[in-house]
C-alpha cells in the first residue's frame, strides 16, 4: 500500500499509476480531488482518493486520523515560485505546503508506516535561501525562488534527519529522498508574472516526460537496493534528465 501526495496530478499521477500498474494499492491523497478521480479510475478498484489540503494542518490532521497502515508513504505533492501567500496556519506557502504540511503528516503516521518514507526534493535545493529565523519571509522581502528553494532544501534535511532518528531507534523503516531533475508537470506557470511565457517555453525545449521524473521516486519507494537516507535523481546531464 502506497500513500502518494499529490497523486492527481505530473509525477504524482506518474508514481500512483506505476505503482497500480505494477499491482500495489494505492491512496491518493489530494488537495482537488475531482482531479484525483480519472487518475483513479486507471488504477482500478486498488485505487483510494482522499482530500488533504498540506497547506492546511487541520485537514492534515483529520487525513492522518483516518488512514491505517501503509507500507510506503510518497511525499510528493508540491508547489513552486508561487506569488506570495499564507497557508490556513500563517506559514509562507511553499514552505508551508512543501515541507511543513509533509513534516506533519509524516510524524502524524509515522507509527502505521511500515516500509519507507520517500520526499521530493528538487535540483532547486541548491538555490541559497534558508534562513532558519526568517522562514517565513517577514524580516526580508519575498523571493519566490529562495522561498522554493529553501521548502526544498528542508525536505532534504528532514529526510536525513529522520533518517538519522529512525536508525537511532532500531527502526526497519527507510527514509530516503529523490529528485526528478525537470519534468514537463503543471508544476510551473504559477508565478504569475513574466516568467510564466518563458517557462512554457522551456518545458517545450527541455523537460524530460513527467512519467521519466517519476521513476526516482519509484525506485526510492521501492528498490531493494536503496540506502537509508539515500538521495535518488536521474543520471543524465546536470542530473536534468535520465
Ligand atoms: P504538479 O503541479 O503537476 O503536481 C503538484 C501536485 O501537488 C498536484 O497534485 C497539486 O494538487 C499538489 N498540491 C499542491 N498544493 C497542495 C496542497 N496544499 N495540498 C495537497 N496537494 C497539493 O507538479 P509536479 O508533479 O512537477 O510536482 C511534484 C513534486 O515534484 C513537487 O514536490 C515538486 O517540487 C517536485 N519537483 C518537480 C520538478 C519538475 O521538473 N516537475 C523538479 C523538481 C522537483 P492540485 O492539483 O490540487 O494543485
Amino acid at each position: 500500500t502506497f500513500l502518494v501526495t499529490g497523486a492527481n496530478s505530473g509525477l504524482g499521477a506518474e508514481a500512483a499509476k506505476a505503482l497500480g500498474r505494477a499491482g500495489a494499492t494505492v491512496i491518493l491523497a489530494c488537495r482537488t480531488v475531482a482531479k484525483a478521480e480519472p487518475v483513479a479510475a486507471e488504477i482500478g478498484d486498488r485505487a483510494q482518493v482522499r482530500r488533504l489540503d498540506l497547506a492546511d494542518l487541520a485537514s492534515v490532521r483529520e487525513f492522518a486520523e483516518n488512514t491505517g497502515e501503509v507500507d510506503v508513504l510518497i511525499n510528493n505533492a508540491g508547489i513552486m515560485a508561487v506569488p506570495y501567500g499564507r497557508t490556513a496556519d500563517g506559514f509562507e506557502m511553499q514552505f508551508g505546503t512543501n515541507h511543513l504540511g509533509h513534516f506533519a503528516l509524516t510524524g502524524l503516521l509515522l507509527d502505521r508506516v511500515k516500509d519507507r518514507v520517500v520526499t521530493m526534493s528538487s535540483f532547486a535545493h541548491q538555490i541559497p535561501g534558508l534562513k532558519l529565523d526568517d522562514l517565513n519571509f517577514e524580516q526580508r522581502k519575498y523571493n519566490r525562488w529562495a522561498a522554493y528553494g529553501q521548502s526544498k532544501l528542508a525536505n532534504l534535511l528532514f529526510t536525513y534527519e529522520l533518517d538519522r532518528r529512525l536508525r537511532a531507534a532500531g527502526s526497519t523503516v527507510t527514509a530516503a529522498a529523490s529528485h526528478p531533475g525537470y519534468s514537463k508537470t503543471e508544476l510551473t506557470g504559477r508565478t504569475e508574472s513574466y516568467q510564466d511565457f518563458f517557462s512554457n517555453i522551456s518545458d517545450k525545449l527541455f523537460a524530460q516526460s513527467a512519467y521519466m521524473g517519476s521513476l526516482p521516486a519509484l525506485f526510492a519507494a521501492t528498490d531493494p537496493s536503496v540506502t537509508p537516507g539515500g538521495y535518488y535523481g536521474p543520471d543524465g546531464l546536470l542530473e536534468v534528465a535520465g
